[in-house]
């Protein structure tokens, strides 16, 4: 677990520190004011594990689909699974944050953005993205190769060194240790 963090800093750290799965679906949320179930759950369980409370959730949640759907249809069929992420609903299980193996194996849909991107994204796409990412041409092969062999998480390692400058020698399992690899490297 992280510290505490504000819904302020997001635009800073989603650019700094989040993996690309978590960019991707950090952006299209800015650009369309909506995600799909599947997209809700997996940024929305990592931007727990990073440290956003339950209230910032909602703000933040709330900002971006009352500008689509409405503030009231927002609290209607939205806010409820939110607060069920952080426990507060159902079950009151506390849920945690997915993997990298579970996102790599989820199947996402035409109209879906979740997923993995190193899996789920076309060449042209994936390179794109990369590309605004920071990633150099010689790395950019590097990466590519790793995808071409199926090795997504050793594709986002070394995604990772090239971003930070600095090596990250126990391999990315995990987009929450992405994020606190990242914050550690930039001490
Ligand atoms: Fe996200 Fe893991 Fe894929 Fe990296 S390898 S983009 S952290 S799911």
């Amino acid at each position: 677990e992280s510290g505490e963090i504000k819904i302020k800093d997001l635009d800073q750290i989603a650019k700094s520190s989040f993996p690309l799965c978590m960019r991707h679906l950090f952006e299209k949320l800015k650009e369309d004011h909506h995600l799909k179930h599947g997209g809700r759950m997996q940024l929305g369980l990592f931007l727990k594990g990073v440290g956003l409370k339950l209230e910032d959730a909602l703000a933040f949640w709330r900002a971006e689909f009352s500008q689509k759907v409405g503030a009231e249809r927002f609290e209607k069929e939205y806010a409820y699974s939110i607060r069920h992420n952080y426990g507060k609903e159902g079950k009151r299980t506390d849920y945690t944050p997915y993997s990298c193996q579970k996102i790599i194996s989820s199947t996402p849909s035409v109209g879906d953005h979740h997923g993995c991107p190193f899996r789920h994204f076309s060449d042209e796409n994936l390179r794109a993205a990369l590309s605004r990412m920071g990633v150099g041409a010689r790395a950019m092969e590097d990466v590519m190769d790793k995808v071409r062999n199926r090795h997504y998480q050793l594709a986002c390692t070394l995604t990772f060194e090239a971003v930070h400058s600095s090596s990250c020698d126990a391999g990315i399992n995990h987009p929450n240790q992405y994020f606190i690899d990242s914050q550690k490297s930039m001490q």
